[in-house]
């Protein structure tokens, strides 16, 4: 039975899209991340870095993607 299998893969497809959003200095409003990545702080804590779509900005956010 492949149901289990299939629930979990929505689950992880539905966190993955859901909080990928960061504030762009350059464009001065919220976007969502590109290639964003998974990273760890100085001070061990989560945070996901990436790259805004429309201009090419890092982009950072504090906890994981
Ligand atoms: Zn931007």
């Amino acid at each position: 039975m492949p149901s289990k299998l299939v629930m979990r893969l929505v689950i992880l497809g539905k966190d993955g899209e859901s909080s990928m959003e960061a504030y762009c200095v350059k464009c001065k409003s919220k976007k969502e991340m590109k290639d964003a990545k998974a990273v760890t702080m100085k001070n061990g804590k989560p945070a996901t870095q990436g790259v805004c779509p429309t201009c090419g900005t890092k982009m950072f956010k504090i906890g994981k993607a």
